[in-house]
């Protein structure tokens, strides 16, 4: 968690004011979710019994264009968003990805500075699409991957798709560049936390930063508490075969707490959101591939930015949209878990992971 002495992101002069929510929170990060489809059917996220048919998904005319996306992260961007990150569904899945990485990285902060562009994907098709992804202007990519070992992983993406291929795929990223590379890992009991230490093993020394998720209660899969495994449990095991020293957060909202190899062959996260909840400093807002906006991972419900989108609302209209949707923001559901107050939040099946993005 990061200190109280962290330094504020939201206090960087850059021309503009940052948006502040209902509990004092910045605006500064935006997630687009750019297609709610994916190649994969994770069992914790698209378990395939719920996502078989076709119209498990939104239809193509409901899906933002690249200009849409980019008038509203423009929107956003002239309200304090700094880091920009594209996930989905599978993000890579979507038509001339590039193209719309090429528009994103034409915006501009009302200081003048380029936003944070990065990407989270499953790896599937990254061998392929480094180069380019690089060269429209991406930074980073973070690169989900459950297992090392082959038959777990085709377990859990329960399409048969080969570890060495998102292998391969991370290797191609961080040849072009698109570094540090990320890993993330969600950890569930009894399924996959075998394969942690070899995660940390095999990427040790490499550049490439494992991070450990606690399984959440998003989307489409039935969750209990008890498939999590702690952070601090994790921990603990990896510091029977590796000397740790923790790493101070750089900058207040980080998501995950980052520990170093004390030889200093590199770093791995944890990403505690059931165990050590995050709520106090988040400053994620989420676009659906459809146009809603999000202010929580449990979210309700969107506010609509495509109908003003499609109907000629001014930029002013849209940036009021925004700011009045953010500023009336009290949501902390992860802070909540497990209260009364909590149950009443979530509707009966809460939003899709898949539809407003990871
Ligand atoms: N398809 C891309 C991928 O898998 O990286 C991007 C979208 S995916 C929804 C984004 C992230 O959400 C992935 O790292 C995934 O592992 C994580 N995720 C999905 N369901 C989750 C759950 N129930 N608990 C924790 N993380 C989850
Ligand atoms: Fe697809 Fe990512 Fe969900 Fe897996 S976690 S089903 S790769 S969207
Ligand atoms: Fe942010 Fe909601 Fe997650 Fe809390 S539960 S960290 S408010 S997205």
């Amino acid at each position: 968690m990061p200190s109280p002495d962290t330094p504020d992101a939201a206090a960087v002069p850059d021309g503009a004011l940052p948006l502040r929510d209902a509990l004092g929170r910045p605006l500064r990060d935006l997630r687009v979710s750019i297609t709610d489809r994916c190649n994969f059917r994770c069992t914790y996220c698209m378990p395939r019994e719920r996502f078989a048919a076709n119209d498990a998904f939104l239809p193509r005319s409901s899906l933002l264009s690249f200009e849409e996306i980019r008038r509203l992260a423009s929107a956003f961007v002239r309200h304090g968003v700094r880091k920009i990150r594209l996930t989905g569904g599978e993000p890579l899945l979507r038509k001339d990805v590039e193209r719309l990485v090429a528009m994103l990285a034409e915006l501009r902060t009302p200081g003048g500075q380029p936003v944070e562009l990065s990407l989270t994907t499953n790896g599937s098709l990254l061998a392929r699409k480094a180069v380019a992804l690089k060269a429209a202007g991406l930074q980073r990519v973070t690169v989900s991957l459950d297992a090392l070992d082959d038959a777990v992983f085709r377990r859990m993406n329960d399409v048969d798709f080969p570890v060495a291929e998102v292998l391969r795929g991370i290797e191609a990223a961080q040849r072009a560049g698109l570094a540090p590379v990320k890993v993330n890992t969600v950890v569930q009991r009894g399924v996959n936390e075998a394969q942690v230490p070899a995660i940390v093993k095999h990427f040790r020394g490499t550049g490439v930063v494992p991070r450990f998720i606690e399984s959440m209660d998003v989307g489409g899969a039935q969750w209990h508490r008890d498939q999590v495994v702690p952070s601090a449990e994790l921990l603990q095991r990896l510091q029977q075969a590796h000397v740790l020293v923790p790493v101070a957060p750089a900058h207040r909202g980080e998501t995950a707490r980052r520990w170093m190899h004390a030889d200093g062959c590199g770093e791995i996260g944890f990403i505690s959101s059931v165990t050590q909840a995050f709520c106090g400093d988040c400053s994620r807002a989420r676009l659906s591939a459809d146009g809603q906006m999000y202010l929580c991972l449990f979210g309700r419900r969107g506010v609509d930015l495509r109908g003003p989108v499609r109907d000629g609302t001014t930029d002013a209209g849209l940036s009021e949209r925004i700011a009045a949707a953010w500023q009336q923001r009290a949501d902390r559901y992860s802070e909540l878990r497990g209260t009364a107050a909590a149950a009443r939040l979530i509707p009966i099946r809460p939003v899709a992971m898949h539809y407003i993005g990871g």
